[in-house]
């Protein structure tokens, strides 16, 4: 079968991703600075999450990219080209945002279609390019229903339909998941990231949420008070948090005092190496559960508090007779004979670790 003269476009006529690059941005409200100087830049094509507590920035960042907030101080280029003085509504990025934002009155293929009316597309090729967004988020057979027809997770697909219609240089998306519940969240954040991929657009994700920015993103970001800590791939900056912040905002820690001598940490009875960052004698080293075995031993130093079967994994609370309290996670296969009360020593695996002040 030849391909349909929309796919034909599709492919065609989308531009490679351009680069996006923010450097030195500055921005204060009162005397709260939001922004304190954050440097980011997104290679083409790449989806960037932006990850970080309430408060940090991410949604400043993401409307000064956007043109619709002014910074103090800073530059921001795409496709190398500086648009610092661009107004928003020339800078060709598509949004999508927490809130529904769709309107509820104009039909689904309506909603994708209106950034085209607005361009003066004509009326043909508007239903034909709305018609394809819809397609590829999997919602070509609703495109006549009204908007405020459609569950949350379908408005969010109509919403992002929308933005990519026009073809956007930069794909915004501003906590898009965060109103919905937990089983919705983790198919659309897949299904956005397929989509992603699919166009090739240049996406800077926003969200708080640890497990879908390290599920989804090529390189997560984590934000603290208004500067970026760490940008790295997921897998690293999951086993190699490069300031304490990181280390503790990503995933589950324990902390489990330390001593440092020669670059090795000394704890529970082993010595790992430590990572670059960490504090240079003693302090408290942050290990994730997985990486702490629970062994059955009788002659060993502590016994089992707790025991939370999670389905794959299951968590043991082990107090230490110094009474450290350490979270361990195994596979249930392994847990078997772990019961509250059980004396157990425990090893740790030989990855690398920070250690921070106390
Ligand atoms: P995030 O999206 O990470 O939660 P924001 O970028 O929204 O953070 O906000 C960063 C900081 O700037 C917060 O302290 C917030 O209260 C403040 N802020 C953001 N927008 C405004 C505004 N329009 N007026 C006053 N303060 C603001
Ligand atoms: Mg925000």
């Amino acid at each position: 079968m030849s391909p349909s003269p929309s796919e034909t476009s599709r492919e065609t006529s989308t531009p490679p991703g351009l680069a996006v690059e923010m450097t030195g941005l500055r921005r204060t409200y009162g005397d709260v600075q939001a922004l304190d100087g954050l440097d980011l830049r997104l290679e083409p094509g790449e989806m960037v999450v932006l990850l970080g507590p309430s408060g940090c920035g991410k949604t400043t960042a993401l409307r000064l990219l956007a043109g619709l907030e002014r910074q103090d101080a800073g530059t921001i280029s795409v496709g190398g080209k500086d648009v610092t003085r661009v107004p928003a509504n020339k800078r060709d990025m598509g949004m999508v945002f927490q809130a529904y934002s769709l309107f509820p009155h104009l039909t689904v293929l309506d909603n994708v279609a209106f950034g085209l009316k607005l361009r003066g597309r004509p009326r043909a090729e508007r239903r034909r390019r709305a018609g394809d967004m819809l397609d590829l988020v999997g919602l070509g057979e609703q495109k006549d229903r009204y908007a405020n027809q459609l569950s949350g997770g379908q408005q969010q697909r109509v919403a992002l339909a929308r933005a990519l219609a026009v073809e956007p240089a930069v794909l915004l998306l501003d906590e898009p998941l965060s109103a919905l519940d937990a089983k919705v969240r983790v198919q659309l954040r897949d299904e956005i990231r397929r989509v992603q991929m699919d166009v090739g657009t240049t996406t800077l994700f926003v969200t708080h949420d640890q497990e879908e920015a390290l599920a989804i993103a090529d390189r997560v970001g984590v934000m603290n008070a208004g500067r970026l800590d760490q940008i790295a791939p997921p897998a690293e900056l999951y086993s190699a948090p490069a300031t304490p912040f990181v280390g503790e905002f990503v995933g589950l820690s324990n902390r489990i005092p330390a001593r440092v001598v020669d670059g090795r940490a000394s704890l529970l009875g082993t010595s790992v190496p430590v990572l670059p960052g960490s504090a240079a004698e003693a302090g408290v080293a942050l290990v994730r559960p997985e990486s702490i075995s629970v062994v059955p031993d009788d002659a060993g130093h502590g016994h089992v508090a707790s025991v939370s079967f999670l389905g794959p994994v299951t968590r043991a609370g082990v107090m230490l007779d110094d009474g450290t309290l350490v979270v361990a996670q195994l596979m249930s296969s392994d847990a078997a004979r772990l019961e509250p009360g059980v004396r157990v020593r425990l090893e740790v695996a030989p990855a690398a670790v920070l250690v921070v002040a106390p």
